[in-house]
C-alpha cells in the first residue's frame, strides 16, 4: 500500500497526464493519460515485468506503488501505453530506465553474478571477461573512488583476482565495429541506398525499430554491437590463437547496460550455432562480484591480455553519447580521403553533451554530410516520424536509449549527475591513447589480416553482421 507521501505523489503526477479521477489504489483508464491525451490503457501502479524478462527483475514486494517507472517508460522511452498492458502482457525493450526510476530497488538488472561465480569456481571451463567502456568510468564508485574515476589496470586487477582465466577489452571490438560500420555508410552513400544509416550498437534501440518501425529495419547498420563482435571473435579467432576449444569457454560480457542481457538471447546473433557471449554482468554486479570475494580494487593491478585487448581512442568514447558518430566518422574520412581528419572532427562537439537530439554538418572530400546523435527513444521517435514524413536530411544517425549513451546505463552506479563526469573521463582517454583511430589500431590489422579477411568480407558478414525481426506482432 502506498502511504500519504507517495499517495500525494501519486495524485501530482496524474496531475500532469490531466487525470481526473483516481480510486482505490489505482489508475483508472480515464486518469492514465499522458499530456498530449494518449491513453497508457493500463490500471496498473506499477511496471508489469515478468519473470521471463531477461533483462529486469521486479520485486513486488519492495514496491511502494509510486508510478515513477510507468511515467519513465511511457514519456522517456515510449513503450507503457502502446500496448495493453496487464500482469501477464508486458512490451519492453529492456533499456532500463524504469530501473533508474524506482528510488525503492523494486527495480534492478537481472542478476546473474551468482552465475559468474559459479562458471569461475568450475575448474573444467575456461571464464572469460570482456569489459565495456563505461565500467572503466562507473566501477570505482564502489569503491570509495570519485565519481567519473578511470580505471583500467585496477579493474583488470581485480577481474583477475576473481578467478577469470583471461580478461579482454571490448573496446577493441568497438573498433571492429567501426572499421565494418564507416565502410557500411561509405558503401550505402556511394551507392545511395538506405540512407540515413542508423547505428545498431543499442540492442533496447533495435529491438524498438523492431516493434515500432518494422518498415525502417533496412535503415540499421547491419553491424553487431560491439559486445556481439567481442563474442563472436572470441570463441573464434581468440579460441583458435590460444588453441582453447571453444566450447569450453565461458564468455562473460560485463557492462554498464541492462538491455545486453536481452541482446545475448538474440539467436540471430549466433555465429555457427555458438552463442558468443554466454552470461552479461552489469556494472552494478561486478562490483558485487568482488565484495563478496574480498577484493579491494585499488590493490590490484594488471593489463588486458593481449589479441583483443588494445583499442584506440574511438572505441574508448563508444560509451559516450556523440561517441560513436564521433568514431565512425574518424574512420570513414580515412577511407575516403586517405587521410585523418582535423581535430574539428575529431571532436566533433556539436555532437556532444547531454541535449536529447544534436546534429551537425561534417565535410569529407567532396560530400557533405548531415549526421544527427540522439538518446532516449522519445527523441529517436521525432527523427523516424520524419523518415515516415519523408522529411529527414540526415546521413548517418546515431541513437542509444540511456541519457548520455552507455555512461548512463542501468547497471551503472545511480545517480545522473555523475553522467558529465564520465563522459569527461572517455574523452580524456581518447586524447591520449596512443592512437584516436580504429584503422591504426595494430590488433585490429592483425585480426584483419590473419583471421577476417577484408572488412565488409565474406567472413566480415559471417562474423561481425547480423539481420533484423518485424517484432510487431508484440503489440
Ligand atoms: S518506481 Fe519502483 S516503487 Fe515506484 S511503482 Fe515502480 S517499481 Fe514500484
Ligand atoms: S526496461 Fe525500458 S521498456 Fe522495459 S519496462 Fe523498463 S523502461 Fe519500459
Ligand atoms: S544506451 Fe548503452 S547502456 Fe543504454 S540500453 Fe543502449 S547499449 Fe545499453
Amino acid at each position: 500500500m502506498m502511504n500519504k507521501i507517495s499517495r500525494r505523489k501519486f495524485i501530482g503526477k496524474c496531475v500532469v497526464y490531466n487525470a481526473s479521477v483516481i480510486l482505490g489504489t489505482g489508475w483508472l483508464l480515464s486518469c492514465a493519460k499522458d499530456s498530449n491525451g494518449a491513453n497508457y490503457s493500463s490500471d496498473l501502479e506499477y511496471l508489469p515485468i515478468q519473470n521471463g524478462n531477461p533483462a529486469i527483475a521486479f520485486r513486488r514486494e519492495q514496491c511502494e506503488e509510486c508510478g515513477d517507472c510507468i511515467e519513465a517508460c511511457a514519456e522517456k522511452q515510449k513503450v507503457f501505453g502502446t500496448y495493453h498492458a496487464s500482469e501477464s502482457n508486458h512490451v519492453c525493450i529492456h533499456c532500463g530506465t524504469c530501473i533508474m526510476a524506482c528510488e525503492e530497488g523494486a527495480l534492478t538488472e537481472k542478476y546473474n553474478w551468482r552465475e559468474v561465480l559459479n562458471a569461475i569456481d568450475n575448474p573444467s571451463t575456461i571464464v572469460i571477461a570482456s569489459i565495456s567502456p563505461s565500467v572503466r568510468v562507473g566501477i570505482g564508485d564502489y569503491f570509495g573512488m570519485d565519481a567519473g574515476s578511470f580505471i583500467v589496470e585496477n579493474m583488470v586487477g581485480a577481474c583477475r583476482a576473481v578467478g577469470f582465466d583471461y580478461v579482454l577489452d571490448t573496446n577493441f571490438s568497438a573498433d571492429l565495429t567501426i572499421m565494418e560500420e564507416a565502410a557500411e555508410l561509405q558503401k550505402r552513400i556511394q551507392e545511395n541506398v538506405n540512407i540515413p544509416q542508423f547505428t545498431s550498437c543499442c540492442p533496447a534501440w533495435v529491438k524498438y525499430v523492431e516493434i515500432y518501425y518494422p518498415s525502417l529495419l533496412p535503415y540499421l547498420s547491419t553491424a553487431k554491437s560491439p559486445v556481439s563482435m567481442q563474442g563472436s571473435m572470441v570463441k573464434t579467432y581468440f579460441a583458435q590463437k590460444t588453441g582453447i576449444d571453444p566450447l569450453n569457454i565461458i564468455h562473460v560480457a560485463i557492462t554498464p547496460c541492462a538491455a545486453k542481457k536481452y541482446e545475448i538471447t538474440r539467436e540471430d546473433l549466433e555465429t555457427e550455432d555458438i552463442k558468443g557471449t554466454d552470461m552479461v554482468i552489469t556494472t552494478n554486479e561486478l562490483a558485487k562480484l568482488l565484495k563478496m570475494r574480498n577484493i579491494d580494487l585499488s590493490a590490484q593491478t594488471a593489463n588486458f591480455d593481449s589479441l583483443m585487448g588494445n583499442a584506440s581512442g574511438a572505441g574508448i568514447i563508444f560509451g559516450n553519447t556523440g561517441g560513436v558518430m564521433r568514431a565512425a566518422l574518424r574512420t570513414a574520412y580515412f577511407n575516403i580521403t586517405g587521410m585523418n581528419p582535423s581535430e574539428n572532427m575529431l571532436e566533433l562537439q556539436q555532437v556532444q553533451g547531454l541535449t536529447g537530439i544534436k546534429e551537425a554538418q561534417v565535410t569529407i572530400g567532396t560530400l557533405v554530410l548531415n549526421v544527427a546523435v540522439c538518446y532516449e527513444m522519445r527523441n529517436a521517435q521525432k527523427l523516424l516520424e520524419q523518415m515516415i514524413s519523408g522529411t529527414c536530411k540526415y546521413h548517418f544517425i546515431e541513437v542509444m536509449a540511456c541519457k548520455g549513451g552507455c555512461v548512463g546505463g542501468a547497471g551503472q552506479p545511480a545517480g545522473s549527475s555523475k553522467i558529465q563526469k564520465r563522459i569527461s573521463a572517455l574523452n580524456t582517454a581518447d586524447i591520449l591513447a596512443s592512437t584516436r583511430y580504429c584503422h591504426e589500431n595494430p590488433e585490429i590489422k592483425a585480426i584483419y589480416n590473419d583471421f577476417i579477411g577484408p572488412v565488409g568480407g565474406p567472413n566480415a558478414k559471417k562474423y561481425l553482421h547480423t539481420t533484423y525481426n518485424d517484432k510487431s506482432n508484440l503489440l
